[in-house]
């Protein structure tokens, strides 16, 4: 393993108006031996029991299948990644819980109700339950002796997540709370021995009518108790071997010792593990997007046409290349950010707090950056399937060949666990609601950037000498520019700038890119400092390349936000910082792109 330097702290957000020195970012490569063992030991199980049953699992006529193979997910210890030591599991840090969900996440239906069982399912209870319910469950969840799902969304509630109708009366004897309500697409719904269900606690007044509570609270309800009813599977698009019910409850007792938590505190729970899950939905995705360029690089090998392999031309190179540069840019900001989480868990655990507490306020101080990558990998992941369908051409669109499943399969993840839509809203929505609390200093940068367009461009840096020196003056100028636009959006809007949502959707944009192509870039130059340049240029290259997109999507972004509310002079200005903000010299990107492609054909697969 690689010496890391002691990091400075780094809080949520903070990207945005600090620069982060190479040897302060965790990057894939520092895995420990012990890591890559638990990676290799998924990899075979999807080796071994998935990938050769993938159409039996997707024809499966009754869950039995997909249960069974959960079965051995936790025989071999998968399921028990995130529960403590002390409760049966192996208690790992973020980051490997992380690598865990991407080596799975190329298991296409399989990957789905693993994770829904090990996240939104057990976490819950992790982190909220209280020492009965996490001794009472957590053994049987990490062993995987039961099952579980996540009870959330209904039929009129889905982004709208704490609307929900579903009610919970305590009764007379205060034993029990009765639920009555349904639930909607709940995965793992058909075998699930355990429901974390959410619902609202409804409570009789002395002689006037009941009164509901506005806040959700959640519920551990077992799969034996009375009252629980259930639809057919769901017919979806994809991911067919997954487990997707309508569940209803009629006057089901729940025990009072069930409530998880505190009453109300259900909405904060389900934000906090969604967070959780979109940062390692975004890795999972990345790890079905290197399966989806290993079929990619080999069938664009084997494919003769005009008596050339179809990976020879130029255009074949060119998908290729962006599907591993987009790849690879996606996991090192992922892990960037994982470890972000883990070295804020350990510092919280030192200075006393205890350890689910410190792991839930870890992930809230960095809900900005899972949000960014849910939004990224799920985004990546569908080019990549895109792209593999029209390198395999017609066979592309055979239900016979690997691409039909990976299509299908990738459209779900921009959908749950909070919609693109609405991650893209929380990032920008977060990072103000900071800047007004104090937390994030970003009008002092902001006001600094309208100055400086008034100003005579600053020369400086570019008398500096080292590495990268010229791409870190570009990434530095694409965060005056999210700055740029960003402050004068909030100056024109005010408090009304949540219904200017084009403006928002602009905004996350540029705030994804700006954080992709900056991890990027700091991962080769500390990988440089490590192999040297000689050994990791292919690396360096997609960096570049990434920067050189990065720009043009800001820049895009930016001015599409910027037209959107700037008239007249205030128009031409700001159009004139955002062009100032989004330079780059250019260079050879066909040529970049063809080497980063030649590399893969040589080797027939993504080797980065
Ligand atoms: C296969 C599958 C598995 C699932 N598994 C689970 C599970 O295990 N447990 C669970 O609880 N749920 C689960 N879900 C539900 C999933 O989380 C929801 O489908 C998702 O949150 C979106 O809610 P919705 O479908 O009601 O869409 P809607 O909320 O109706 O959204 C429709 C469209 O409107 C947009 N939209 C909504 N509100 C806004 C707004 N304020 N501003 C701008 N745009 C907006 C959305 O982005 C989207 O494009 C699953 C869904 C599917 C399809």
């Amino acid at each position: 393993m690689i010496a890391t330097e002691p990091k400075a702290s780094i809080t949520g957000g903070e990207f945005l108006i600090k620069e982060t020195p190479a040897s302060q970012v965790f990057i894939p490569e520092e895995f420990s031996e012990e890591q890559m063992m638990i990676a290799a030991t998924c990899r075979e199980f999807l080796e071994r029991e998935i990938w050769p049953r993938l159409d039996e699992i997707d024809k499966a006529k009754s869950p039995e299948l997909i249960s069974s193979l959960m079965d051995k997910a936790g025989e071999l210890g998968l399921l028990g990644t995130s529960v403590p030591e002390q409760y049966g599991g192996f208690g790992t840090n973020f980051n490997t819980s992380m690598l865990v969900a991407e080596v799975t996440g190329a298991g296409h239906s399989f990957s789905v109700a693993l994770s829904a069982h090990t996240g939104i399912g057990t976490l819950p209870i992790v982190y909220y339950g209280n020492d009965e319910q996490k001794s009472k469950y957590l053994p049987q969840l990490a062993s995987g002796e039961w099952k579980a799902a996540y009870c959330l969304t209904e039929p009129d509630s889905g982004s709208d997540a704490n609307s929900g109708k579903t009610k919970a009366v305590l009764t007379e004897d205060g034993k029990h709370y009765v639920l009555n309500g349904q639930k909607m697409w709940i995965t793992n719904g058909g075998f699930a021995d355990i429901y974390i269900v959410f619902a609202k606690i409804e409570e009789a007044r002395d002689g006037g009518p009941s009164q509901t509570d506005k806040n959700l609270s959640a519920f551990i309800v077992e799969r034996g108790y009375e009252g629980i009813t259930m639809n057919e599977p769901e017919h979806k698009m994809g991911i067919k071997g997954s487990d997707t019910r309508q569940i209803f409850f009629n006057d089901c007792k729940v025990p009072v010792e069930n409530l998880l938590s505190e009453r109300g505190n259900g909405f904060k729970i389900a934000v906090n593990i969604l967070n959780i899950g979109r940062i390692k939905l975004g890795i999972a995705a990345i790890g079905g997007s290197k399966e989806v360029i290993n079929h990619a690089v080999n069938y664009a090998n084997e494919r003769m046409q005009f008596k050339t392999p179809i990976a020879q031309f130029g255009a074949i190179k060119h998908k290729l290349a962006e599907m591993a540069l987009k790849v690879y840019a996606s996991e090192t900001a992922s892990y960037r950010a994982g470890q972000n989480i883990d070295d804020l868990i350990e510092d919280l655990k030192e200075q006393g707090m205890e350890d689910s507490e410190a792991k839930l306020k870890a992930l809230e101080q960095f809900a900005i950056e899972c949000a960014i990558m849910k939004v990224h990998g799920s985004e990546v992941l569908d080019y990549v399937v895109d792209e593999g369908v029209q390198v395999y051409g017609g066979m592309g669109y055979s239900a016979d060949a690997p691409m039909d499943r990976a299509y299908r399969d990738a459209r779900i993840n921009r959908i749950f666990e909070g919609t693109n839509e609405i991650n893209r809203m929380l990032v920008v929505d977060m990072l103000l609601k900071r800047a007004m609390k104090g937390e994030l200093d970003l009008m002092g940068p902001a006001m600094a950037v309208s100055k400086e367009i008034m100003s005579i461009p600053d020369f400086s840096s570019d008398e500096e000498e080292g590495l990268f020196v010229a791409e870190k003056k570009v990434v530095r100028n694409l965060k005056k520019a999210a700055l740029m636009v960003s402050g004068a959006a909030v100056q024109k809007f005010m408090m009304n700038l949540s219904n200017e949502q084009e403006i928002l959707m602009n905004v996350a944009d540029m705030a994804i890119e700006i954080y992709v192509a900056e991890s990027v870039l700091l991962r080769v130059e500390k990988l440089i400092g490590i192999k040297g340049e000689e050994a990791v240029a292919l690396q360096k290259q997609m960096a570049l390349v990434y920067l050189h997109e990065a720009v043009e999507k800001v820049n895009s972004a930016g001015r599409s936000a910027i037209t959107s509310f700037a008239e007249g002079d205030e128009l031409r200005g700001m159009l004139m910082g955002l062009k100032r903000f989004t330079k780059i010299e250019p260079m050879n990107l066909k040529d970049a792109r063809r080497q980063i492609a030649d590399a893969m054909i040589a080797e027939g697969k993504y080797i980065f």
